[in-house]
This record gives C-alpha cells, structure tokens and sequence, in this order.
C-alpha cells in the first residue's frame, strides 16, 4: 500500500510520524534538564532539542526518500541517531488520498523539503512550552503544497496525552484540526513576541488592532489563526526563514487561509531559493480579507522589506 502511494502523499504522511518522534525528543530533552543553548546568532537559539530532532526528522525522511532535498534550519554534521530516532511508519490517513492529476505523478526532483525541527526555540528556553512546534514543509516545485504542524505540548482533552500533529495539502485536505473562525466584531492580530523592532511595531500600529496577542513562533501563530484565536498574523521583519513559513503556508491554504510577504507574494521554496523571508510575513486566517491587510501597511514599511 505504502510503496504504491504517490510520492507526495509518501512525503507528508511520513512527515506527520517523523514530526510526532521529534515532539518527543524535545520533550524528552526538556524533561532531563540539559539545553546546551548556543547562540547562533543575535537574538537566535539553539538547542539540544533542535538539534537532536533535526537529527531524528532528517534521518527518517533522507531513508525513506533519498534523493529529495531536504532543507533544515540547523547544520547537521554529525548523522549518526539511535535507531529508535529513526521512523519507517507514516500516516495512513494521507496515505489514503487521492490527488488531483497534476500532483499524482511527481518525481523526487519535483520535491523540496524544509525542516524547522523546533519553532519557537526563544520560548522553549523560557519554558513557554505551548508556543514550541515543529515544522515540516513540502514545495512543489516553487509552491508551498504539503504542511505539518507538530504541537508536542499540545494537552489531549480526551486523555490528557500530550502532542497532536496537523498536516494539510494545499487544494487536496487536512487532518488533525478543527477549524474555527475568530470572533466578528473585533480585530485581533498576533505577532512576534521575542523579535519586536520599531518597524514591526509600526506595522503592529498601523493595524488597528482592538488585541495584539505576541507569542513566539510562526508554527504557533499560524495554529491561533486556524482556531479562532487571531484574525491575522503580522510580522514587518526579514527575520523569518524559508522552514519557518512553509509547512505553516501550505496549511493554512489548505484550510482557505493566505500567508503572502507585506506586498502580498507567495514565497518560493524551490531548493536554490534563497533562506530569508526578506519580504516580511502575512498571513491571515481563512474568509479574512488578505487584501485589506495588506493594505493597511505603511508603504515606507513596505519598501524596506524587499
Ligand atoms: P517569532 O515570531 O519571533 O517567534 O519568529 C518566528 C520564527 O522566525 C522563529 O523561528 C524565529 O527564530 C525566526 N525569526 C524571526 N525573527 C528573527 C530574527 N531577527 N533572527 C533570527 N530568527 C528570527
Ligand atoms: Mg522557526
Ligand atoms: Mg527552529
């Protein structure tokens, strides 16, 4: 069944299994007390947890899938993981798929993978554990098609177990989530909790936001959207990076959302794309009007964001 699936659905629901491993190294990490943070630079963290479920994501899907790219936030020199890092299984929801013609018949070259193995590494180190999430996302070519989300501190209402993963295909599906549009009447807006500058407040200001919820990671941001939390996600900055935008703008378009830089591109996440969202983020949560918002930033703000 597995082998005869088409690749796409092979990569994404590989992706929902090896996420979920990764969510329990860095629980695990977290729990025996031992970060060894390094600062890779300013106002960015790494740490152990990053760094083992890169590890354990990029030696389950480079296995599986050989010759697709992978593109990981962290340098991974050393790929040596204990064998129960390693995942073979994937989810056989997505598996399960049937996909439209033009994505049913692609070839490893057509694939490129980004790998954010932990969002919200700022957080993690402050024990704001919720907003931590890992990130997995499949391009197409240029375009953002396969998204998974792994929240691992995620509490199940049902059995209190921790951990959920999402995962969407953009025009195709979604699983692990019930969408949930905000609230009519009031504006609220989420933004960077840990990379605030002046041009970010600036755009924050132009807003008109009636609530600013500033928590830490695109993963998260992009779930508050999904749930009814916030009605948009602004972030005026060059800060972000390809794995940071990519799982969460695939499902995020698979649930009818739009994620654009400030001029209102779609990112291009083909493998010699360059690393920096130099254009800025935002995303705003499906039947919201992308446009308006775009609107509503500052051009000034928009033409240092190129
Ligand atoms: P935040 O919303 O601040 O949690 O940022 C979302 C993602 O973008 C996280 O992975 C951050 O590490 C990354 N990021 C945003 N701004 C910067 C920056 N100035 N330097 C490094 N990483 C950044
Ligand atoms: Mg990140
Ligand atoms: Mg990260």
């Amino acid at each position: 069944m597995a082998q005869s699936a088409p690749l796409l659905l092979r990569v994404v629901a590989s992706s929902v299994n090896a996420s979920a491993r990764a969510g329990k190294i860095i629980r695990d990490i977290m729990s025996q007390g031992d970060l060894s943070i390094v600062e890779k630079g300013k106002n960015d963290l790494q740490t152990e947890a990053d760094r083992s479920a890169q590890r354990c994501i990029l030696a389950s899907l480079s296995r599986q899938f050989p010759n697709v790219t992978i593109i990981g936030e962290e340098d991974s020199s050393n790929c040596e993981v204990p064998s129960d890092w390693v995942v073979a299984e994937s989810d056989p929801d997505v598996l399960g798929i049937k996909l439209p013609p033009h994505l049913e018949n692609l070839e490893d070259k057509d694939l490129c993978i980004w790998v954010d193995p932990l969002d919200g590494t700022s957080e993690y180190t402050q024990g704001l554990v919720e907003h931590v999430t890992v990130l997995i996302g499949v391009a197409v070519r240029e375009k953002a098609i396969g998204g998974v989300i792994h929240q691992p501190y995620y509490k199940n209402p049902d059995n209190g177990e921790l951990g959920r993963t999402m995962w969407g295909i953009d025009g195709v599906g979604t699983g692990g989530l019930k969408l949930i549009a905000p609230p009519e009447g009031k504006r609220v807006i989420t933004t960077t909790r840990s990379h605030f500058d002046s041009t970010v407040k600036s755009a924050m200001d132009a807003m008109g936001a009636d609530e600013v919820l500033r928590v830490g990671g695109a993963g998260h941001k992009v779930l508050l959207l999904l749930e009814g939390k916030a009605h948009a996600y602004v972030f005026a900055s060059a800060g972000c990076k390809r794995w940071d935008t990519c799982g969460p703008e695939a499902i995020l378009h698979a649930f009818g959302g739009t994620l654009t830089d400030v001029h209102g591109e779609r990112y291009s996440y083909n493998a010699e794309t360059g690393h920096p969202n130099k254009g800025g983020v935002l995303a705003t949560a499906p039947g919201q009007p992308h446009s308006w918002y775009l609107a509503r930033i500052p051009d000034e703000i928009k033409q240092k964001l190129v």
